[in-house]
């Protein structure tokens, strides 16, 4: 730190500087990212609310009112009449919070001390992070042909000191959605928490679903399912960070609580401890702003751009690694290794990411890529053919 105060302005200066060197998602040349920019007015009402602490919710009793509603509509959206759980920081965050659920319910009430959780092949790194902080092993659970968890593998895969069982709505790499509802049984079945991490998948499928794609019931419609995640800085369009936990029972919090001395609540569930009460102000607004109505053709028009897309790559002659069920498409050059043909795309100005299961160039249609980005991309993909 320097030992004078410096002038705004310098500083300002310097920080554009260095802020100037970020790619702008607006440009429309980030086509790896699930995060896009948020909606003008969730930063207005963000920047309003950045003093609150939901840490010490005696203290923010209004924000703390905006969070308990922002997750009663997000349940309500999973079916879900009378949710629990809490707005944090992201996918990751919520992820691990659903793991530690699992595992100290498991803890409580089954004995379990050295847990497994079944994980497919195709699941988010955050249950890596999840498994090393809680002390769990991870058991990995096959794909099929198609990339989505092999519901046999899992039923072998299960065993007396299984905590949880996770599949996904929405993978990451590939934007498909796991078999849930035949998992949710067996889950039920074997009396198993059972978790849907929707961080992807969150924010479209149910819209989708009222719009008349034929997307499957992932939600907590299905008796199995204890937790879902959901990100609502991904295509609900909140500022970072904003994940979504949503339990179906009080019991999962409750088991996570640790005494809160000096603060005004007596026990707290969550992993961090201030937090912002911004996320979940600009979340609730951003949701009441759109409204189903807002959020469904959002995800229509990016499912539009996804299908032109993917019809144009074929047209070209690459390979599509699957036919897309959300906003992402995964591709491959038939004699270009993927990583190669990322690097080209790269020169190119191309922000690309590779998926590594399997290997190929994977877009994720955000909504601050348009069509004629998509036209620009189409055009040099031609050239590289
Ligand atoms: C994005 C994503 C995550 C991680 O979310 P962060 O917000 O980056 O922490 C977890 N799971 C899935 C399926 C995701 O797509």
């Amino acid at each position: 730190m320097d030992d004078k105060p410096i002038d705004k302005q310098d500083i300002l200066k310097e920080l554009d500087e260095l802020h100037s060197l970020d790619y702008d998602y607006a440009d429309g040349r980030i086509l790896g990212s699930m995060c896009t920019q948020a909606h003008p007015f969730a930063k207005e009402v963000y920047c309003k609310f950045l003093d609150t602490n939901l840490g010490d919710p005696g203290l923010f009793k209004g924000t703390k009112l905006i969070e308990n509603k922002v997750i009663e509509s997000i349940g309500k959206l999973l079916s879900l009449d009378k949710a629990y759980g809490n707005i944090v920081t992201g996918g990751t965050e919520a992820n691990i919070m659903a793991i530690r659920a699992a595992r100290n319910h498991a803890r409580k009430y089954k004995g379990i001390v050295d847990g497994e959780i079944i994980i497919p092949d195709s699941a988010h790194f955050s249950f890596k992070k999840a498994a090393d902080m809680l002390n769990l092993k991870i058991v990995e659970a096959k794909l099929d042909d198609d990339y989505k968890i092999d519901v046999d593998s899992v039923k072998e895969a299960i065993s007396d000191k299984t905590v949880a069982i996770v599949a996904i709505a929405g993978t990451t790499e590939l934007g498909l959605i796991d078999p849930i509802e035949e998992i949710s049984e067996i889950a039920f079945e074997n009396n198993i928490y059972f978790h849907v991490d929707a961080a992807f998948g969150g924010f479209s499928i149910p819209f989708l679903r009222d719009a008349g794609y034929g997307m499957p019931v992932f939600d907590f419609s299905l008796r199995g399912v204890c937790s879902i995640t959901v990100d609502p800085h991904k295509m609900g369009l909140a500022p970072i960070p904003a994940g979504g936990i949503i339990f179906r029972k009080e019991e999962y919090l409750d088991v996570m609580a640790v005494d809160s001395p000096y603060l005004t609540v007596k026990t707290q569930s969550t992993i961090v401890g201030t937090r912002l009460g911004a996320s979940s102000a600009a979340t609730y607004a951003i949701m009441k702003y759109f409204g189903k109505d807002g959020y469904s053709k959002k995800a229509q028009e990016l499912m539009d751009n996804t299908r032109f897309l993917a019809e144009n790559l074929k047209g070209i002659g690459y390979d599509l690694v699957c036919e897309p069920e959300l906003n992402i498409v995964a591709f491959n050059h038939p004699d270009m290794d993927a990583h190669e043909l990322a690097q080209k795309l790269e020169d190119l100005d191309w922000k690309v990411s590779v998926a590594k299961c399997p290997v190929a160039i994977r877009i994720v249609l955000m909504n601050h890529i348009k069509i004629t980005h998509l036209k620009e991309l189409l055009e040099d993909l031609k050239e590289l053919y």
